[in-house]
């Protein structure tokens, strides 16, 4: 504890952070905790998993006197990590009387007016925070406090015209924070645009290579459920047995996670899942917030062990206990892979990423082995047995969309034989000529999201 009192940090704080156990600071909390409690605006960049949370949280906790006005906001990209950042906030804070409330969309907007006369620190989604402000049910004059979590997310296409709104009705007199894992050069201007001689602190390597083991499987696209299968049973992740009295309990506690570009492969993948018998759920934002938060608050307490889901888990949330992130299919950034693979090795534990890849992650992994800081070695096919993947009759169309072009998730001859021609590649830094052959663009054929920014609506479409 000693460390962290020196740092600046209240008693008050100092006792909850006694009380959860945590034994000494992290880099970015050393470093940065004494200039977000002297005022100082930052852009801080670190690690998923380092603890950001608590350097943001440290100034608004200290340093706010609760006065029933919303001094402090706090946006954030996601509904979910909304709920966990002011959950967080609610826990650190627990020796000070500050009203904590998190507001977004897809829930009931009354019950978040009533409250919001009542409240110090919000935090929100863009979204509903607009809804908000248009209805006057908001007011920002008052905010000392500025938070983007995640804030190269907020700077995309698809947030930053309702984030400028917002920002423009903060008052100019605050202090601004904006914090992520990944940082680059291209939010530069807005970043600066938006602090005033702000500090940069950077602690370098957004994974920590002796936590994390990353590695990759190169497969035929008809065999990639085949193999997850094989993978989690082997794992024996989430799968189901049979107790002494009969009743169906899981095996094993560590959680995994399955991240998929899409809506419909999340629910295409979670099904067949379910239906092998692996305990898993699905989470992406077709669904209503309801499930959601129940499927999210199953797998914190391990009633689920496999979540399938779109990158609208992929920012932020902390989940104790997920062990392996498997990328079924590969994102086209390696900052959003840099994210997805950070639910795990998080705050010093261990963790495995396994990116299970075929012809059409090809162009995709290409582009996330150029970030020199990810180290993916390839693993040796086991050999597994072949599942059909089936495909619902709700979503006969998808197997009709995937047929027309080309995509075969559910079995397409012509494009299995392509594809087993490509196989067994070896994937090298800044070599794209090996890879001319790659299908350009088949991931779009993948369903739902298009990677062309700007196409997004109010935030983005996960
Ligand atoms: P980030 O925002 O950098 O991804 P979080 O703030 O979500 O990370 O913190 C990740 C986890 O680590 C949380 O469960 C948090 O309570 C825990 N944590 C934060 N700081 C420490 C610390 N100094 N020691 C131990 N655990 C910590
Ligand atoms: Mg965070």
């Amino acid at each position: 504890m000693e460390k962290f009192k020196q740092l600046g940090l209240s008693y008050e704080i100092l006792n909850v952070l006694e009380n959860a156990g945590f034994k000494e600071p992290s880099e970015i909390q050393v470093k940065s905790i004494p200039l977000a409690l002297a005022g100082k605006d930052i852009i801080g960049g670190s690690a998923t998993g380092s603890g950001k949370t608590l350097v943001f949280a440290s100034p608004i906790i200290d340093n706010l006197i609760p006065n029933k006005n919303v001094q402090a906001l706090i946006l954030t990209p996601t509904r979910e990590l909304a709920e966990q950042v002011a959950d967080s906030i609610r826990k650190f804070a627990r020796n000070k009387k500050l009203k904590v409330l998190a507001i977004y969309g897809g829930i009931s907007i009354e019950s978040q007016i009533r409250k919001i006369p009542y409240t110090d620190v919000i935090v929100a989604t863009p979204g509903r925070t607009l809804d908000h402000l248009k209805r006057r049910t908001l007011n920002l004059n008052q905010v000392k406090f500025l938070v983007l979590d995640e804030v190269d997310r907020m700077f995309d296409m698809g947030f930053y015209r309702d984030v400028e709104m917002i920002l423009k009705q903060c008052p100019k007199e605050r202090q601004t924070m904006l914090f992520s894992a990944t940082i680059s050069p291209d939010i530069d201007y807005l970043s600066k645009k938006y602090t005033r001689n702000a500090i940069e602190v950077s602690v370098n390597s957004y994974v920590d290579h002796s936590k994390l083991k990353q590695i990759y499987y190169d497969v035929e696209s008809h065999m990639k459920f085949s193999l997850l299968v094989h993978l989690l049973n082997k794992a024996k992740t989430g799968n189901f047995c049979i107790n002494s009295s009969g009743s169906q309990i899981k095996e094993k506690n560590n959680l995994v996670m399955i991240f998929c570009s899409t809506r419909r492969n999340v629910d295409l993948v979670a099904d067949n899942l379910q239906k092998v018998g692996i305990n898993s759920k699905a989470i992406h934002g077709g669904l209503s917030q309801n499930k959601r938060s129940r499927t999210l608050d199953e797998f914190h307490n391990e009633e689920v062990n496999v979540l399938v889901c779109t990158d609208v888990a992929a920012r932020g949330l902390d989940i104790k206990g997920v062990s392996d992130i498997y990328n079924y299919d590969l994102p086209s950034e390696a900052k959003d892979y840099i994210h997805r693979i950070g639910r795990t090795a998080r705050a010093g534990s261990e963790g495995k990423a396994i990116n299970i890849l075929s012809n059409r992650d090809y162009e995709n992994f290409e582009n996330i082995i150029r970030d020199k800081c990810l180290n993916i070695t390839q693993e040796e096919l086991p050999v597994f047995e072949t599942i059909r993947l089936e495909i619902d009759a709700p979503r006969n169309r998808f197997r009709d969309n995937q047929r027309r072009n080309g995509n075969n998730q559910g079995g397409n001859r012509s494009n299995q034989r392509r594809e087993g021609n490509n196989r067994g590649r070896s994937f090298g830094r800044g070599n794209n000529s090996r890879f001319r052959n790659t299908p350009r663009g088949i991931n779009n054929n993948s369903g739902g999201r298009s990677h062309s920014r700007g196409n997004f609506g109010r935030g983005r479409r996960y």
